[in-house]
């Protein structure tokens, strides 16, 4: 397999396609209509929802199906601006995707403050706890599970409890938890969000959990009338489906990480200066976020793609903007060093022998690169 770009998206798992076509065939019709086959739906639909709730220890009405991790972020900070008191703030990670970021600075403008990013990449919860121990509390505190950028797992849990001391409600991006680690827990968290492609579900279905959480769709009483909207009941069954081969499913994350930190070992080996962010933290056992010491990202993910291996230049949502990686910003790698930054992602199913194809690509990109900035300076820094 030699698909690296996981956090990206993940391929359909082959259970998840055969619900998707299954309920699209066989239970179509709209939830919320009044004749038995619609019925079926809502009950199949509850029963998805009751399940995903039981493993995460959570109450099934606490469950809002979305479109996935962007409006469920969304909705949490759209929701809070209209019951928070007006002049409160929220506190934020620095290494929030944008659907945190930007929803929070949307609405609370200028009220949004950001936690000290640490050079491993992670948040210091003695810093959460300064901040609130100073007197004023936010309306909300956000620190995501696991970057995906850099796969930095955050102190999430303790975060979680520091919060509950404290009174304060605590939104945890978990978007690139499933099928990497566990979830045991979560539902200490006030907010937690899902997004079914990111383990092998189909793309489009999330859900929001969280005590009165309601998205931004209004005109429709679905969702206990929390988010407007027919329910894709097929995307759902597909997203439970792909819940329960990948993320129910035992995973041998030692095993997965030594492949991960074997591939790093031998990237040291034949690039002498590349750095590898958070090597030193709890990181997902999928990921590696590499600053190659030569060579702008973009021609190496070129390289890589024409020999048939897709990585990424950050994460997908920040290759098509110039310094709009979180964690670019948050350690302040300088121009030079957030274009060359690279961005590999494993699922389950990569074999030793893929992680060793990678390397060899990797080889060969760098002579084809080499070979190329002898003819033209331009594409060297
Ligand atoms: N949060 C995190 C941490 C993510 O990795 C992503 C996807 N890159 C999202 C939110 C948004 O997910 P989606 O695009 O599925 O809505």
């Amino acid at each position: 397999m030699a698909y690296f770009d996981n956090n990206a998206t993940t391929p359909l798992h082959p259970d998840a396609r055969q619900a998707l076509l299954d309920a699209s065939t066989e239970n179509w019709a709209n939830p919320s209509s009044p004749y038995r086959i619609s019925a079926k739906v809502r009950a199949s639909m509850q029963k998805c929802r009751e399940s995903i709730a039981s493993y995460l220890g959570t109450d099934p009405d606490q469950i809002t199906f979305t479109s996935g991790s962007t409006e469920a972020n969304n909705s949490v900070f759209s929701n809070l601006a209209r019951t928070a008191d007006p002049s409160s703030r929220v506190l934020l990670s620095p290494y929030e995707h944008p659907s945190v970021t930007e929803a929070a600075h949307l609405w609370f403008s200028d009220r949004v403050d950001i936690l000290t990013a640490q050079s491993d990449g992670t948040v210091s919860t003695d810093d959460l706890e300064a901040y609130l121990s100073k007197g004023s509390l936010p309306a909300l505190v956000s620190i995501l599970a696991a970057s995906n950028e850099s796969g930095v797992i955050q102190p999430w849990r303790e975060a979680a409890r520091i919060c509950q001391k404290y009174g304060v409600s605590y939104h945890c991006d978990s978007t690139q938890l499933p099928g990497k680690e566990s979830l045991n827990v979560i539902s200490l968290c006030t907010f937690s969000v899902f997004s079914a492609h990111k383990f092998g579900g189909p793309k489009g279905i999330g859900w929001l959990i969280g005590d009165g959480a309601s998205s931004m769709l209004v005109g429709g009483e679905q969702e206990k009338g929390r988010r407007g909207g027919t329910e894709n009941y097929p995307a759902i069954a597909s997203a439970y489906r792909a819940w329960e081969s990948i993320v129910q499913a035992p995973i041998d994350t030692v095993g997965l990480s030594s492949l991960r930190d074997d591939f790093e070992e031998q990237m040291e080996k034949l690039f002498p200066g590349i750095r590898i962010i958070g090597k030193t933290s709890s990181r997902l056992w999928n990921t590696s976020l590499l600053i190659m010491p030569e060579f702008e990202n973009i021609h190496w993910v070129g390289k890589l793609d024409k020999l048939g291996f897709q990585v990424s230049t950050g994460s997908a949502c920040s290759t098509t903007k110039s310094g709009g990686s979180p964690i670019a910003q948050a350690l302040a790698f300088s121009l030079s060093e957030t274009q060359r930054l690279i961005r590999v992602s494993s699922f389950h199913g990569h074999t030793r022998s893929d992680w060793e194809g990678l390397v060899s690509a990797f080889a060969q990109a760098y002579a084809s690169l080499k070979e190329e900035s002898i003819d033209s300076s331009v594409i060297s820094l």
